[in-house]
């Protein structure tokens, strides 16, 4: 979320001087989050709960959400060709979110949604070290090499990046768990790629200490917890 001064906001979404601003403050026409606000220079973010002459002016409050993404649903807020996450939602609210860390249209699973880009950037930061576990369903069986390739990491000369090691586990002779710190566009689906492997399934099952519910169907939401909204960051 950007912070900003006051003076600047009322400016610009009051479409006044910042003269203006001063009389409107020092005349107590202006409450930032329940009090009558007097500094020019407060500082407001997307959060604070901002009343002009009794006009709510921004009453953002942060939302955090899961999703269990089906297949065949876009993970974008606008598509001309395909649903996208936010269809699957209720709420004028829903249209104010943003995704933090996407998943292919033909991928399920957990996806975060959210207002709040501080925590988002939080979260998608590489120095955060957030660890992401998928399921992985392929064409053809799986053996122990996969393993150390995945923990090896792999060479993509397309984008000159070798991934960071990642954790293979065979669940089954087709399906595995893979445990990323990274997103790199089409990892998983890549690095299977190796193999001559086709992914026919991919299906996240968390992102950090975030789990998908178990009791969300395809497409059902919840919204996070308090604990799970303060595990990031
Ligand atoms: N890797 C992929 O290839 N696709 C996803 O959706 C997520 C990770």
């Amino acid at each position: 979320s950007k912070r900003g001064r006051l003076d600047r906001y009322l400016a610009v979404k009051l479409q006044i001087h910042r003269k203006a601003v001063r009389e409107l403050l020092l005349a107590d026409r202006v409450y930032v989050d329940g009090a009558p606000a007097k500094a020019l220079d407060l500082l407001v973010d997307e959060f604070s709960h901002i009343v002009f002459d009794g006009q709510v002016l921004q009453a953002n409050k942060p939302v955090y959400l899961m999703l269990h993404k089906p297949v065949g649903v876009v993970s974008a807020t606008k598509d001309t060709e395909h649903r996208t996450v936010i269809d699957l939602l209720d709420g004028d609210a829903r249209h104010e979110l943003h995704i933090a860390g996407r998943l292919d249209l033909n991928s399920s699973g957990l996806l975060l949604l959210t207002n709040d880009s501080r925590w988002s950037e939080a979260l998608m930061s590489p120095d955060q070290k957030v660890d992401k576990v998928y399921r992985v369903t392929l064409s053809n069986p799986l053996n122990e090499e996969y393993i150390a390739a995945f923990a090896q990491g792999m060479y993509f000369g397309f984008e000159d990046i070798t991934t960071q090691p990642a954790k293979l586990t065979i669940l089954d002779t087709h399906i595995a768990e893979v445990t990323l710190r990274e997103g790199k566009y089409h990892q998983i689906k890549r690095m299977f790629g190796r193999f001559r492997n086709p992914v026919v399934g991919l299906h996240r099952l968390s992102i950090g200490e975030i789990t998908l519910d178990e009791g969300l169907k395809p497409g059902e939401s919840r919204t996070l917890t308090a604990q799970e909204v303060a595990s990031i960051g």
